[in-house]
């Protein structure tokens, strides 16, 4: 008896004792350690930003050997790497990867069409109008809950098709408009994780011969609308920090930063940017023409302020 409780009583604390030391004196040993003993091995800080349909990375290369690198490991995995100079020497490759889903609003619109179209012809009759402020009109106001944006064109449908807007035609409606936004978001979901999974490939592959720095802003309850386009927004913030923290090797750092000013300043000499149209931005100072992604990529990748560090 004695020696088994002894083993359980000694055993355990010294295996968490011991796992302890061996993490607080990892961690403790890796922090001065960058300087002197991994001399060889460069740090890449790559900034990542993301809208509606695309999610984009800023690598910071150093020098060539760097910047062939990274360009063979993007190009690789299907992504056309852009160089970005920033004056000083400092360079950024820049990669935009694009989630391949139509939009929400013409593949419902599309889909719409279809339905009207096929719906049956004992519902029909020949001049339907529909009276704003009528039953019709409040009735179909409300099916089209799921996606808002599409009522003026189902109301167009119904006139053009004649369709009577009855009760049960309202219902079907409804039910049809849930069933293609559900289809929509699972279709979009798979394309964002193909496209999370080749970003990750990346970063794991460079983190064979350089230590990753992943950059992302903090932004997770920015612009969340009712409108379904941007609920999407919330959670593909999730998944690409998810993907972040657990789809890449243990060496990758993930930081997460502030996100003032990260879509504003130029990168190049600081000063405000107007916009010229959404995509593009102009310095007001220096005259530089940016893009909007890559800019805030850039700018993310550079910021030092630090607001988790989550792996
Ligand atoms: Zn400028």
């Amino acid at each position: 008896m004695k020696p088994d409780v002894d083993k359980a009583s000694g055993g355990s604390p010294e295996v968490r004792s011991d796992e302890g030391g061996y993490r607080s004196g990892g961690t403790a040993e890796e922090g001065p350690k960058p300087g002197p003993d991994r001399s060889e091995r460069m740090q890449l800080v790559v900034g990542f930003d993301y809208n509606v349909r695309s999610v984009i990375a800023a690598y910071r290369v150093h020098d060539r050997e760097m910047l062939l690198d990274v360009c063979s490991v993007v190009s690789e995995r299907g992504f056309a790497p852009k160089l970005i100079d920033v004056g000083e020497g400092e360079y950024y490759v820049v990669i935009r990867g694009v989630v391949e889903v139509p939009n929400l609003v013409s593949y419902v619109k599309e889909g719409l069409r279809k339905f009207v179209e096929k719906y049956p012809f004992v519902m029909r009759y020949r001049d339907v109008k529909v009276e704003r402020g009528s039953w019709a009109w409040r009735e179909i106001k409300r099916s089209c809950r799921p996606i808002p944006s599409v009522f003026s064109y189902v109301i167009e449908l119904v006139e053009e098709y004649g369709v009577v807007p009855n009760w049960l035609f309202v219902y079907d409606l409804e039910l049809y408009l849930r069933k293609k936004v559900r289809k929509w978001r699972k279709w979009y979901v798979v394309e964002l994780r193909k496209l999370l999974n080749r970003l990750m490939a990346c970063l794991n592959r460079l983190s064979e011969k350089y230590d990753v720095v992943a950059k992302i802003e903090w932004l997770p309850y920015v612009n969340v609308r009712s409108e379904v386009t941007d609920r999407v927004r919330g959670w593909r913030y999730t998944k690409l920090m998810r993907a972040l923290v657990h789809c890449t090797r243990k060496g990758i750092r993930v930081v997460v930063i502030e996100p003032a000013g990260t879509s504003r300043y130029c990168p190049v000499c600081g000063s405000v940017t107007e916009a010229l149209s959404y995509r593009e931005l102009r310095c007001t100072k220096c005259g530089r023409v940016w893009d909007r992604d890559e800019m805030a990529a850039i700018n993310v990748a550079r910021s030092r302020a630090v607001k988790y560090v989550l792996k």
